[in-house]
């Protein structure tokens, strides 16, 4: 899987190697973006939601943008215990979408980019 991964393109960002960091369990890989910036992302992520830096000013604005007010919010919430279905219910968007938002919150919290 590691090696499958290292020099390919996933939309706009370049797998460049593997670092030390796990997330879930899985490597977090250092990638490069077309604009030049690099981006710390889950080996998993890679070719499923990530196609670039999603830097502000990113020629790519792709997914996982800094994270909105509402993402911020739907996560301040989740971590004062209210349940994902009632926070979809509240926002209007599924749960996987709630699961997504603290998904990437979460390692934006545990890996410094
Ligand atoms: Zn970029």
């Amino acid at each position: 899987m590691t090696l499958k991964i290292k020099g390919r393109k996933y939309g706009q960002i370049l797998a460049v190697r593997p670092t030390k960091k796990r997330f879930h369990g899985n490597v977090v890989w250092h990638c490069v973006c077309d604009c030049g910036r690099t981006r710390l992302v889950p080996g998993t992520w890679l070719g499923r939601w990530v196609q670039s830096c999603g830097k502000p000013g990113c020629s790519l604005r792709g997914a996982h943008n800094e994270p909105s007010a509402r993402s911020k919010t739907v996560y301040r919430l989740l971590k004062k215990g209210e349940s994902p279905t009632e926070l979809a219910r509240k926002f209007g968007v599924t749960r996987a979408r709630i699961y997504q938002i603290r998904d990437a919150m979460r390692l934006k919290e545990e890996v410094s980019v």
